[in-house]
């Protein structure tokens, strides 16, 4: 079932007529070339509230490219992204009405500026949030309290992607969007950094993530969506997908770690 690629028109008299809160964060129709390469064809994608949707596929299926138009980094060739109560599908960014429409980003390679504290990061980019952020409190959710005062260039790369989640949470988004949060961890630190996601969800935050960590994506992703040829080829609940992909696709999909 190609439940992921929704007609916006049918999703939108759905919720008229049931009363239905709006997704957290709608896709509709992303196209993508780079030159001659069109990454992306035709994708759509609806996350509510509090859920949590897993994107694989293999290397250069486009995952990152797609995490990018919805955390509104880079704006696609085609189609729209919206976010929250924000109006019929155009691309509006309201970074400074607070956390309502609010897209925390992980990028896959998180980068912080050298010779700053973690603390300092998190201080540094805190001031470009609405209201009152708590750094240690950030500091403490990650796990990252004990590397508070040590400096980002001197953080694992699991820290430093840690970090990176702790960037995201700031100004309180509705979305969290991550992009290979686990690469790099070691296996506790995966599963916090899953427990965490978990967590939030649970609060009604809405999360897409992409992941080659097959085992915390089964216990933890409602959805997952397996990207590939520029398309969604399989969507579903991760026991339905595990069921109906073949174990061969699935390791394409997920990569050496299944
Ligand atoms: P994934 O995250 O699934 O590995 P990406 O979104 O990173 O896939 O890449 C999808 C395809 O787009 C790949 O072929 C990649 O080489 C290409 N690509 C991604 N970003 C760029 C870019 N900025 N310029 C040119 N090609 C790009
Ligand atoms: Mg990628």
């Amino acid at each position: 079932g190609d439940t992921a690629v929704r007609d916006a028109t049918e999703d939108e008299s759905t919720t008229e007529s049931t009363g239905a809160a709006r997704p957290a964060i709608e896709a509709t129709d992303l196209s993508h070339a780079f030159g001659d390469i069109h990454v992306l064809e035709g994708v759509s994608l609806s996350v509510e509230p509090g859920e949590i949707v897993a994107l694989v596929g293999p290397n250069g299926s486009g995952k990152s490219t797609l995490l990018r138009f919805l955390a509104r980094v880079r704006t696609p060739d085609e189609g729209t992204v919206s976010v929250g109560a924000s109006g019929q599908g155009e691309d509006d960014r309201r970074e400074g009405q607070g956390g309502h429409n609010r897209v925390g980003y992980l990028p896959q390679q998180p980068g912080f500026r050298d010779g700053f504290s973690a603390a300092d990061t998190l201080r540094f980019y805190a001031q470009f949030a609405d209201g009152d952020v708590d750094v240690s409190e950030i500091l403490t959710h990650v796990g990252l309290v004990e590397a508070s005062d040590r400096r980002v260039d001197a953080l694992s790369g699991g820290m430093t992607r840690l970090l990176g989640l702790g960037r995201a949470l700031i100004g309180d988004p509705a979305v969290l969007v991550l992009d290979e949060p686990a690469s790099g961890l070691d296996p506790g630190m995966v599963e916090r950094l899953f427990d965490i996601v978990s967590e939030l969800a649970d609060s009604g935050v809405a999360v897409v993530l992409s992941s080659h960590n097959l085992g915390p994506v089964e216990r933890t992703a409602d959805r997952v969506a397996v990207l590939d040829g520029g398309r969604f080829v399989a969507d579903g609940p991760p026991g339905e997908l595990v069921e109906a992909v073949s174990a061969a696709d699935l390791q394409t999909a997920f990569g050496e770690f299944v």
